[in-house]
């Protein structure tokens, strides 16, 4: 008997996915950035670039960096679709046994990888990443930044971190899961909390961006402030059920002043046919405005049913779906 066949441990492989739009004069150098980080690292890595539809060379550049990266794969979109979506295909065609995503504009420091993966084989199924804010950026972006979160916290059921990045390590099975998630209006960072696991967090101070100018304009971040918003919350529709009420309240506190200056034998001060007329402008107000609010009620668990969120997630289904895989291709091979 040979006793000297040693099987050579797996390694694990690990994806990681970078969406990008216009970073042609940076993408070079993030990827060289990149790989001095992975190349310390005992795991298999493939790359997966995300051209968004940009306009100038960042399509042809990664080619060529493919070309001479055979760990490198470059997914173009047909157009600008935008962030989240970029970073959906990515996920969508990413396989590994963890998945990284981050921003090719090298803010988010490639260096924090290790302490990801630490965590990942500590046991955590998401870490999350959140940035320490640095003095360089505007007041204008942590404004409208800090005002963001605060609005979609005190509006959503789902807790969303401020400050939180999609700079993210996520195990196989949160990737298979959020694949079921095909909402068309999405907010990603908001999606993973809503599917819980097990998850850590790390702090992170944001480099400058290597080259260029942000690639979110006011249009794209109010875009996603509002999907976000919108996506995780139907309190905005049971609004009208609110201010109906305030005007029922309203023509209830009229009636009750009326009915004052009727029992206090002060009938004569009122002005002819204003009560009447205000009662009724208050009462058919408010009335309308909450059938509006059960209407809008409706239309909430509607708008709910046509995401087609899953209604639960499970914990190794990668590990169950690759069992599947084996077993078809033994079958295959055997049959
Ligand atoms: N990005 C993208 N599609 C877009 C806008 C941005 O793929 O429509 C990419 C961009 O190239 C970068 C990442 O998303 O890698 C984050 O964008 P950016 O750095 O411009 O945002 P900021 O850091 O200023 O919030
Ligand atoms: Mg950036």
């Amino acid at each position: 008997m040979n006793h000297n066949v040693q099987t050579l441990p797996q390694l694990l492989h690990v994806g990681i996915i970078v969406p990008l739009y216009n970073e042609a004069v940076g993408v070079q150098e993030f990827h060289k950035r990149l790989c001095a980080v992975l190349d310390r690292l005992p795991y298999q890595f493939n790359i997966w670039y995300v051209d968004d539809g940009s306009e100038d060379q960042t399509g042809a550049i990664v080619t060529n960096i493919s070309a001479h990266d055979s760990r490198v794969t470059l997914l173009q979109l047909s157009r600008n679709f935008g962030h989240q979506i970029a970073l959906t295909a990515g996920l969508d065609h990413a396989d590994g046994d963890v998945v990284i995503t981050m921003d090719g504009d090298g803010q988010h420091p490639p260096e924090l990888i290790p302490q990801l993966l630490e965590l990942y084989e500590q046991g955590y199924e998401i870490v999350f990443t959140q940035r320490i804010e640095a003095a360089g950026a505007s007041l204008f972006k942590r404004l409208t930044s800090k005002g963001f979160y605060w609005l979609i916290n005190r509006l959503s059921e789902t807790e969303v971190l401020f400050d939180s990045a999609d700079f993210r390590l996520m195990s196989r099975d949160v990737v298979l899961g959020l694949r079921q998630i095909r909402e068309y209006h999405r907010f990603i960072r908001g999606l993973v909390i809503w599917m819980g696991y097990r998850r850590a967090l790390v702090r992170f101070e944001p480099d400058q961006r290597i080259a260029g100018t942000t690639k979110y304009s006011v249009r794209k971040m109010l875009n996603l402030a509002s999907n976000a918003v919108f996506s995780f919350s139907t309190l905005p529709l049971k609004l009208a059920i609110l201010l109906g009420f305030v005007l029922v309240l309203l023509a209830v506190a009229e009636g009750v002043y009326t009915l004052y200056f009727f029992i206090s034998g002060q009938r004569s001060l009122l002005v002819p046919g204003w009560a009447s007329l205000m009662f009724a402008l208050l009462g058919i107000g408010g009335v309308q405005l909450i059938m509006l609010g059960v209407i809008g009620q409706y239309i909430g668990l509607i708008f709910q049913e046509v995401k087609h969120r899953p209604l639960y997630l499970l914990r190794g289904q990668a590990s169950a779906r690759q069992q599947i895989e084996a077993e078809e291709a033994l079958h295959e091979r055997t049959a």
